[in-house]
């Protein structure tokens, strides 16, 4: 069994590959939720649900999120009734957050809610959210205000400058990853941190309470999303500055350095050195490329 961790866009794309080698039943993914948010009485926890249709087909793959083909009735009768969402949600998608709403209104914790839906949609990797507790990205502004980061990226298309990131939790209390996140680490032949944003997608499941020690302890692969000083797509050039790191693969590599046994650049990230790393065509264009760099990335795990 293999363990990634992973975001909603470069991760995936690499998931489709290992997808091609391994069977999903091998398969566990820890997936950021610190872009979640309540909204219109839902659920929207974009990466979790990016992955579970990833894995159970729906996925829309020329977005990288959202079911292909999915109806957006709801939304546009909601603009003209006056209220535009800030995120567009398909009808499908739509019913996959509020189900998870109602269901953690009920209760459960957001790892029995996403067990709970991905058994329905037929997943049969195993899909962990990184922290039962919420977590929320904020970007922070020249004035010192704060904005989500999903209203920074989706609204404003990242046309906004940012001095900093803020984490937020509901108590201020540092997030705990799940008992499930850190026995699958523990469980795992190897790990893989894919091509995800470092600021926003891996850097938040790495300060919950656990992941690094756990991931010290394995064979962890990491892959940088960084070409030069841009990121493949994306803002991560922008988050890496405002968190204080360089906006590349050096920059990436000292987020991980404590927690990775290998680190990974493109073969075409060449003006950026970065002590120990092995390179790699890490540019997923197609499926095909995608399940290359999975091989080869799975020839370095240690397997049983
Ligand atoms: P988000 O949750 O939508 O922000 O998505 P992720 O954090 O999972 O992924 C975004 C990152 O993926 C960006 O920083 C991109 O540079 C990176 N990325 C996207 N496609 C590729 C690819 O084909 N190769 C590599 N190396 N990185 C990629």
């Amino acid at each position: 069994m293999i363990t990634v961790l992973s975001g909603g866009t470069g991760t995936p794309k690499l998931i489709r590959g290992l997808r091609q080698i391994l069977r999903d039943c091998d398969i566990t993914v820890v997936v950021n939720t610190a872009e979640d948010q309540w909204m219109s009485g839902l659920y929207v926890s974009p990466d979790i649900d990016t992955v579970q249709y990833l894995f159970s087909g729906l996925l829309n793959t020329d977005s990288w999120w959202g079911i292909r083909g999915d109806s957006f009735e709801t939304f546009h009768a909601m603009e003209k009734l006056g209220y535009t969402e800030p995120l567009p949600l398909g009808d499908k998608d739509r019913a996959t957050c509020i189900a998870r709403a109602e269901f953690l209104r009920q209760g459960m914790t957001l790892t029995e809610a996403t067990k709970k839906i991905a058994k329905v949609y037929g997943v049969q990797a195993t899909i962990l959210p990184m922290s039962n507790q919420e977590v929320t990205s904020y970007v922070q502004r020249e004035d010192k205000t704060l904005m989500h980061y999903q209203e920074y990226w989706v609204e404003r298309r990242g046309n906004v400058p940012i001095t900093g990131i803020v984490r937020k939790t509901a108590d201020d209390v540092q997030p705990a990853a799940t008992p499930e996140v850190i026995a699958a680490i523990e469980e795992s032949d190897g790990i893989i941190i894919g091509p995800s944003n470092p600021v926003t997608s891996i850097g938040p499941i790495l300060e919950c309470t656990g992941v690094c020690g756990a991931l010290s302890k394995k064979f962890t692969i990491a892959i940088s999303p960084f070409i030069g000083r841009r990121p493949v797509s994306g803002p991560a050039a922008a988050l890496m500055q405002a968190w204080g790191y360089e906006p590349t693969s050096y920059g990436t590599w000292q987020v991980y350095k404590d927690v990775v046994s290998m680190f990974i650049q493109d073969i075409r990230d060449t003006e950026i050195e970065v002590p120990g790393a092995h390179r790699l065509d890490t540019m997923m264009t197609n499926e095909k490329k995608a399940e290359s760099l999975a091989w080869d990335l799975l020839s370095y795990l240690p397997r049983k």
